[in-house]
């Protein structure tokens, strides 16, 4: 049996300058007509479909599943355009040596409030395409509190044994989706949040950097 470690995406294992945000507001603004459309909705640790039905709320208009499958295909299509440049992509330090320690220690795979197809794109665009097998996005829970209870049916569904499960995220939200699902969690300051929003959280252990609390993220994992 080994543990399950969880991964967010933005601002925990890469950041794109703002494109997953700018490619949402593009697509809002073709299909819909609504200028800045996700100005002052809460993005950072939300879900691609939350998001969908805040600015939909925002702009007083009705949203359904169709409205969604739309707006994703458009959104894609500017994600993919703007991550052209390598150079929008950064890899946060550490990410590369952390899952090569965690290697053959725990099972790894994605948990974020992007559509999958989101994700896919970031993760190739930073490289990082080929390092998780698996993941729990948008589609998997409305809220992001559902996620971690998503990984575990996954988890069961794939025949996975599976242990203890943490959560590693960079913002407030990914605490609260692991306590909600009985997880552990290891907050990161390289994202959304504050160190002092993200300690007032409460995460099991919270680093500046995964370069630099790899140590503890291992000790931590293996039960230590
Ligand atoms: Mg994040």
């Amino acid at each position: 049996m080994l543990p399950l470690v969880l991964f967010d995406i933005d601002g925990t294992l890469l950041r794109t300058r703002g494109a997953g945000r700018e490619a949402l507001d593009k697509a809002f603004l073709a299909l819909h007509g609504w200028p800045d459309a996700t100005e002052g909705v809460h993005v950072a640790g939300s879900t691609d479909d939350a998001i969908c039905r805040d600015v939909a709320a925002r702009f007083g208009a009705s949203w359904g599943p169709a409205s969604t499958g739309a707006l994703r295909a458009a959104y894609l299509l500017e994600l993919t355009r703007l991550l052209v440049p390598a150079e929008r992509t950064e890899v946060l330090p550490g990410v590369s040596r952390l899952l090569d320690a965690l290697d053959g220690r725990a099972h790894i795979a994605i948990l974020t409030g992007n559509w999958r197809s989101g994700a896919e794109v970031k993760l190739a665009a930073a490289g990082l395409g080929g390092r998780f097998e698996w993941g729990v996005y948008s589609e998997d829970a409305w809220e992001r509190d559902g996620l971690v209870p998503a990984a575990r049916a996954v988890a069961i569904a794939r025949e996975l044994t599976v242990g203890e499960v943490i959560v590693i995220g960079d913002t407030v939200a990914d605490v609260r989706c692991a306590r909600a699902g009985a997880a552990r969690v290891v907050a990161v300051e390289t994202g959304f949040c504050s160190p002092e929003e993200l300690a007032n959280a409460r995460p099991d252990l919270q680093v500046k950097t995964l370069e630099d609390g790899m140590g503890w993220i291992v000790a931590l994992v293996a039960g230590g």
